[in-house]
C-alpha cells in the first residue's frame, strides 16, 4: 500500500532531522500563519560566552573570586548562560566550590548558597527592581547597551558585579525569519526572556520586527494567546525550561533538540533534532503539500 501523505510528510520531517510527534501535529504545521521565536538557543547558536567580568569596587573582590562564587551557584543549571559562566570558571583554572540549597527561577536567574553566602545570578531587572538605583544597574546598563546579556551577581542580598555574556546569531536565523515571513504572511515574533537591548541587537541582525523582551515565562504565554485572540495559528519555536509553557499554549510547538531542555522536548509536538532553524520552515511546507494531497 502507498503511505498516506501525512505519514509521508513525517517520514520526510525525519530526513531534515526534525522529529514530529504525530500526524496530527505534521496536519496542524500547515494551518500555522503566525510565528514566535525565542532568542536564546532558538535564533542565536545558543552557546553563549562570558565577555566581561566587573565586581563593584566597594566589594573588594578581584574578577575571578566574583566568577567563582557565580559559578558556583550556576553550576547545577542547565541554562545556557549558566553553562557559560561555568566554562568561564574552568577556562581560568578556577576551582569551582559545591554549593547547597539550589533554587532556580526560569526567565530570572538561579540561587544557591556557597562557602555559607547566598549567592544570586539573574537578571539585573528581576533581581534588582525597576526602581532600584545601584552603581550594578549603571554597569548593567552599560554593557547592555553594546548588545551584551548583563547578569547580576548578589552576595547575601548584596550586588557584587555583573558579568556579561554574548551568544552569535545562527548563520542560517536571518533566512530563516524572511522564509517564515513569506510563508505566512505575518512578521514573526521575537519573544524573549532577555533585555530589551540585547533583544533590538538580534532582532536587527536577523530581519525581525516584531519584538517582545523581559518576558518571564507566563509573558510569553501571555504573547502567544494575544495572537491567538486576533485570529492567528501560532507556531512557536523555542529551547528553554522558560518555553514550555508558551510551546504547550501555540497552535504548534517546536523545540530546538540539541540545548533543548528536557521539559521543551516533551512538552513541544516536534523537535529540530538536528538543530538546524531552517528546517522550520522546510516542515511547514511539507505539512501543505501533505495537506494538499489529504484534501
Ligand atoms: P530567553 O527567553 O532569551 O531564552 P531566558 O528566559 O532563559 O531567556 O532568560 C531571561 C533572563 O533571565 C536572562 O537574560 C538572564 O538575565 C536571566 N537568567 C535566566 N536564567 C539564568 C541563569 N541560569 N543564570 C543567569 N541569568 C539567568
Ligand atoms: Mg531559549
Amino acid at each position: 500500500a502507498t503511505m498516506p501523505p501525512l505519514l509521508s510528510a513525517i517520514a520526510n520531517a525525519g530526513r531534515h532531522g526534525v522529529l514530529v510527534k504525530s500526524a496530527v501535529v505534521m496536519e496542524r504545521l500547515g494551518q500555522v500563519d503566525a510565528v514566535a521565536l525565542d532568542k536564546t538557543g532558538t535564533l542565536t547558536e545558543g552557546t553563549p560566552y562570558v565577555t566581561d567580568i566587573r565586581p563593584l569596587a566597594a566589594t573588594g573582590l578581584t574578577g575571578d573570586a566574583l566568577l567563582r562564587l557565580a559559578a558556583a551557584a550556576e553550576h547545577p543549571s542547565e541554562h545556557p548562560l549558566a553553562r557559560a559562566v561555568v566554562d568561564a570558571a574552568r577556562s581560568r583554572s578556577l576551582d569551582i566550590p559545591p554549593a547547597g540549597d539550589f533554587g532556580s527561577t526560569p526567565g530570572a536567574g538561579v540561587r544557591a548558597t556557597v562557602e555559607g553566602r547566598k549567592v544570586a545570578v539573574g537578571s539585573p531587572a528581576r533581581l534588582l527592581g525597576a526602581a532600584t538605583v545601584d552603581p550594578a544597574a549603571v554597569v548593567a546598563a552599560r554593557l547592555e547597551d553594546e548588545g551584551r546579556t548583563a547578569v547580576l551577581v548578589t552576595l547575601d542580598g548584596t550586588p557584587a558585579g555583573v558579568l556579561g555574556l554574548a551568544d552569535r546569531p545562527r548563520e542560517e536565523a536571518a533566512a530563516t525569519v524572511a522564509a517564515l515571513a513569506a510563508l505566512t504572511g505575518t512578521a514573526p515574533m521575537l519573544v524573549t526572556g532577555d533585555n530589551p537591548r540585547a533583544a533590538a541587537r538580534l532582532a536587527a541582525e536577523t530581519g525581525i520586527t516584531e519584538v517582545r523582551a523581559g518576558l518571564l515565562p507566563q509573558d510569553k504565554v501571555t504573547a502567544v494567546r494575544e495572537m491567538a485572540q486576533a485570529g492567528r495559528k501560532v507556531l512557536v519555536v523555542g529551547d528553554g525550561v522558560n518555553d514550555a509553557p508558551a510551546l504547550a499554549a501555540a497552535h504548534t510547538g517546536m523545540a530546538m533538540g540539541r540545548a533543548g531542555s528536557d521539559l521543551a522536548l516533551q512538552t513541544a509536538d516536534a523537535v529540530v533534532v538536528r538543530d538546524e532553524l531552517a528546517t522550520v520552515p522546510a516542515v511547514v511546507r511539507l505539512s501543505r503539500r501533505a495537506r494538499r494531497l489529504v484534501v
